[in-house]
C-alpha cells in the first residue's frame, strides 16, 4: 500500500514522507539487506579503558571525541563511556582488560605491548622509522593494518589505527647531553624499542605510564623522561621538573595510536556500527595529528617565553650511536617467529621505498622553502 501512495506523489514528498515514517515509528535499525526494521534498536553500552590519565589534553581526549562522533553516528545505538588509565584498570593492564572482555575497547600504544609481543612496537613507532604519514600509508594502503590484526587475532583483539602525536621530542632531561659518555647510566622514562636503544648505548630505560612521570621526574627517580611534545608535555607541567629539553624525536618519529576491541565485542555489532567504529578512529587518527600539529608551536613558544625552557639538540655522535643500536634492536624483533619476521619485511620494504620517494619529495621540499 506504502508503495503505491510513494507512486502518487512527487520524489521530493517521498523522501519527506520516509523521514516522517522513521520518525513516527521511534528508533528503527537498518537490516543487513537494507530495509528498515520495524524493532527499536539494540543499545550496546561499552566500556573503552585508555592507557592516558582523564581527559589528558591530545591523548585522552581522543577517545572522548572518538566517544562522542559514535555515540552522534549511530544516533544513541553505540553509547560507550570513557575511563582514564586506574579508574577500571592501571594503564599497563589495558590489553589483557579488552582482551578478557572487562571492557569492551581500549585505547593505548602498541609499544606498551612489547613485554607480551615484541614486534607490537612496530605497531606504534619504529627509532628513526616512518614518520606519521609514512605510518598512515603503509596501515592503510601498505599491508600493515591487515598483519597488525593477523597479530592481535589469537588475544581475541581487532587493532585499529586510533590517533598520531606526529615526531616527538627527545625529552626532558636534569643532566646534560654533550657526549656518548652522559648517556652511561642515565635513567630515562621510554618506552618501547627506544628504551632498548637506550640500553644498548649505556643507559637505564624505566617504563612507567604518564601519571607517575612528572613525580618520578621532579624526586629524582629518573634523570630523564620523554613523554610527547611541546603540547602535550606543557599540560603534564614537564618543564617544572626538568632543565633542558631535546630534539630530535628519534626513538618516535611518528607513534601510531591504538584502539583495541574485544573480538566478540566487535562480532556482536551489526555491520553499520562496526563501520562507524572504523570510519570514526579513522577520522580521530588524523584529528589527533591536526591538533598536535596546531597547538605544539604555540605550546612551544610558551615554553620558552614564559618557562625559560632551554632546548637543546642532541648531539650528532650521539644519534649516529642510537642509530646503529636501533638497527641491530629493530632487526631483532624479526627473529620471534614467522609473523614477526613478516611484519619486520613489510615496514621495512615500505620504508625503503617510502623513504626514498619523500627524499625527492616531502624532505627535498621541506630544505628549500
Ligand atoms: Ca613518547
Amino acid at each position: 500500500m506504502l508503495n503505491a501512495v510513494f507512486r502518487r506523489i512527487g520524489s521530493s514528498l517521498l523522501l519527506v514522507g520516509a523521514v516522517s515514517l522513521l520518525a513516527g515509528c521511534g528508533p528503527s535499525a537498518p537490516t543487513e539487506g537494507g530495509a528498515v526494521s520495524a524493532q527499536p534498536a539494540q543499545v550496546y553500552r561499552w566500556k573503552l579503558i585508555t592507557t592516558w590519565p582523564k581527559n589528558l589534553p591530545g591523548l585522552g581526549t581522543a577517545p572522548e571525541r572518538l566517544a562522542d562522533k559514535l555515540r552522534v553516528m549511530s544516533n544513541g545505538r553505540l553509547d560507550i563511556k570513557v575511563f582514564g588509565a586506574d579508574e577500571l584498570v592501571g594503564a599497563f593492564e589495558v590489553f589483557d582488560a579488552v582482551a578478557q572482555g572487562t571492557a569492551e575497547m581500549g585505547h593505548g600504544a602498541a609499544y606498551y605491548w612489547r613485554g607480551k609481543i615484541p614486534v607490537a612496537a612496530m605497531f606504534s613507532t619504529v627509532p628513526f622509522g616512518m614518520n606519521a604519514q609514512e605510518m598512515n600509508g603503509w596501515l592503510h594502503y601498505g599491508g600493515g593494518l591487515e598483519l597488525w590484526q593477523e597479530l592481535y587475532e589469537p588475544f581475541g583483539l581487532v587493532p585499529l589505527a586510533c590517533g598520531n602525536s606526529g615526531v616527538q621530542m627527545a625529552g626532558w632531561f636534569n643532566k646534560e647531553i654533550n657526549s656518548l659518555a652522559d648517556l652511561q647510566g642515565l635513567k630515562m622514562r621510554i618506552p618501547g624499542l627506544g628504551g632498548e636503544v637506550l640500553k644498548r648505548a649505556g643507559g637505564v630505560p624505566v617504563s612507567m605510564p604518564g601519571s607517575d612521570v612528572f613525580t618520578a621526574l621532579q624526586t629524582g627517580v629518573i634523570d630523564a623522561t620523554e613523554w610527547v611534545g611541546p603540547y602535550n608535555d606543557l599540560a603534564l607541567a614537564l618543564h617544572t621538573a626538568a632543565k633542558y629539553y631535546y630534539y630530535p624525536g628519534w626513538h618516535e618519529p611518528g607513534p601510531t595510536l591504538e584502539a583495541i576491541v574485544n573480538k566478540e565485542a566487535w562480532e556482536s555489532l551489526p555491520q553499520d556500527l562496526q563501520t562507524m567504529i572504523e570510519v570514526a578512529t579513522r577520522a580521530i587518527n588524523d584529528d589527533m595529528l591536526s591538533e598536535f600539529t596546531a597547538r605544539n608551536n604555540a605550546a612551544l613558544r610558551t615554553l620558552i617565553d614564559e618557562h625559560g625552557v632551554e632546548l637543546r639538540k642532541l648531539p650528532e655522535d650521539v644519534i649516529a650511536e642510537l642509530k646503529k643500536a636501533a638497527d641491530a634492536v629493530v632487526a631483532e624483533t624479526a627473529q620471534e617467529d614467522e609473523l614477526s619476521q613478516r611484519i619486520y619485511d613489510s615496514y621495512m620494504g615500505f620504508l625503503k621505498d617510502v623513504r626514498a620517494y619523500h627524499e625527492i619529495s616531502e624532505t627535498a621540499y621541506v630544505n628549500v622553502r
